[in-house]
């Protein structure tokens, strides 16, 4: 697209120099080059020389036509690249070269109040006006190229300020005699290129890419400001009139550096693309390692992390199972008696029920046998509490031992009272384990601080054998029965009491 407007633009340029040249050579459209070449001497009102207002060149309109035609054709080159590019720098560029092309004219003896026809009032204030304008765009076009306010913000302000005066300056060139506004445009145009000169040369010492050209263009167009500035004060000569070629040399060699300048600003623009390109590239590259990295750091981290909930898991599961061996153990505290380390009375309830239930799942025998210690009272009368306890821990001892299966389950019922609950087994069964135990209790007698205390006990017997509508508490009821009956037939014996049913024999 770019490419095909440059190529447009050149045919325009073409066109219009073209088209220019035979304007001015051919006087096509009426205009005879001789007829307004007598009012060209631009400076001569600054001059007070009335023989330098007649200007006798002659032939000399094929070449002027070539120069003027070509610094406009240089100025709407630009205006097309601008179009294609949209840059401002290159619409200032071309306003320049335009105002500029526009001051070539006048010099060569051109002005544009033939242009525009009959408006006279042009005639002397367009020089002082196209400088002035020339010279605002050539800040502002320095401002820009060199980013001004980035490299310094002083020299920014003080372009920026003498752009802004130029600017107010420009309508009162309308007003002001032409004499004085001619007067001051040559000031103004010596003293805005020295202005820029002094910044080109602070600008090589930051050494800016573009300062040595930028240096060399306003330098050459210092040197024509100061020459005509010499011209016109010391020696009374209008140099562009006497030498009128001198401004189309200035004009095209400060032309071509601009143009030079521009194009490689343009090229240190792609260049510093590039190489953004490159870096953005390499912190991509970078970024991607970083994020591999951080990728790789998470999955460590997350197999850390798994293997430490592996080992909190562990510790938790030892820690509960050792949760579960302590509750265990007071679980059988609960269950124990603290006196004589039989199970106490709350066992008893619980299991008497289970071992029912097992009984009649299993179709087996489950005998009851409640024990009570003989005349226990006098016991703890004579011989004291402690020593009852110690008689209490001592049968307790005797019961555990006459225990000869697993599931067989001593309980201590209620003071000195103890009930056995034994699982498969019958009712001579139990007879016979009682028998064994009231035997051994009233064999080896009990020795507490050495006093014999001699203890017998009573044993009452029962046995659930699948008799309907018994209840654990009906098979304990007819131990106690028979407990009672032992007692009644003078204690130191087993009795028992059949269950049948819910009648009872
Ligand atoms: P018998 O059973 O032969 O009819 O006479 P007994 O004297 O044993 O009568 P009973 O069963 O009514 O008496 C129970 C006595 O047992 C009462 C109490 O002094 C004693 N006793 C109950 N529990 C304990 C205990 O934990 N420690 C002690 N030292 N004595 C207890
Ligand atoms: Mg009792
Ligand atoms: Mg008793």
């Amino acid at each position: 697209m770019i490419q095909k407007l440059a190529l447009l633009s050149a045919l325009f340029c073409v066109f219009l120099l073209s088209t220019f040249f035979i304007y001015i050579t051919d006087g096509v459209i009426g205009f005879h080059y001789d007829d307004f070449k007598e009012n060209v001497n631009a400076y001569s009102y600054l001059l007070n020389n009335p023989e330098t207002t007649y200007l006798s060149k002659e032939n000399s309109f094929f070449t002027d036509g070539l120069a003027i035609g070509s610094a406009f054709a240089l100025a709407f080159s630009m205006f097309f690249i601008y179009l294609a590019n949209g840059r401002i720098t290159v619409l200032l560029l071309c306003g320049y070269f335009l105002s500029s092309a526009m001051l070539l004219s006048l010099f060569l003896g051109f002005p544009l109040s033939i242009v525009s026809a009959g408006f006279y009032q042009l005639h002397s204030v367009d020089i002082p006006v196209l400088i002035v304008i020339s010279k605002l765009l050539l800040m502002w076009f320095s401002v820009l190229i060199f980013k001004a306010k980035s490299i310094s913000i002083r020299v920014y302000w003080v372009i920026k300020s003498i752009c802004w005066l130029l600017l107010f300056y420009l309508p009162i060139c309308f007003i002001l005699p032409i004499k004085i506004s001619l007067y001051l445009s040559v000031y103004i145009e010596l003293s805005i290129s020295t202005l820029l000169l002094i910044v080109g040369v602070y600008l090589i010492q930051k050494s800016h890419r573009l300062s040595v050209l930028f240096t060399l263009f306003v330098f050459i167009q210092f040197i024509f400001a100061l020459l005509n500035f010499v011209a016109l004060y010391v020696f009374s000569i209008d140099v562009y009139y006497k030498y009128p070629y001198l401004y189309t040399v200035s004009f095209w060699l400060s032309g071509s550096i601009t143009v030079f300048m521009l194009s490689r600003g343009y090229y240190y623009q792609i260049q510093d693309k590039k190489i953004a390109e490159q870096k953005a590239l390499k912190s991509l590259d970078k970024s991607k390692k970083a994020q591999a990295e951080l990728l790789m750091l998470q999955e460590e981290s997350q197999e850390k992390l798994e293997s430490r909930v592996q080992e909190r898991t562990l510790e938790l599961n030892i820690a509960l199972q050792e949760l579960e061996s302590v509750n265990k153990e007071l679980a059988e505290k609960n269950t124990l008696d603290e006196l004589t380390g039989l199970y106490n009375r709350r066992y008893y309830d619980q299991k008497v029920v289970a071992e029912y239930r097992r009984s009649r799942r299993n179709l087996t025998p489950l005998s009851l046998v409640v024990i009570d210690i003989d005349h226990f009272k006098k016991v703890n009368d004579n011989h004291g509490h402690i020593a009852g306890d110690q008689c209490l821990i001592w049968v307790a001892g005797k019961i555990k031992a006459a225990l000869g299966r697993v599931t067989d389950l001593g309980c201590r019922y209620g003071g000195e009272e103890f009930c056995l609950i034994l699982p498969e087994t019958d009712t001579k069964g139990a007879i016979s384990l009682a028998e064994t135990l009231r035997e051994s209790i009233e064999s080896e007698i009990f020795v507490f601080d050495k006093v014999k205390i001699p203890m017998t006990i009573s044993c009452g017997v029962s046995t659930y054998w699948q008799q309907p509508d018994i209840t654990p508490e009906n098979i304990f009821a007819a131990a106690d029965e028979a407990l009672y009956s032992a007692k009644k037939n003078g204690r130191n014996q087993v009795q028992k009491k059949i269950l049948t049913g819910s009648t009872e024999s």
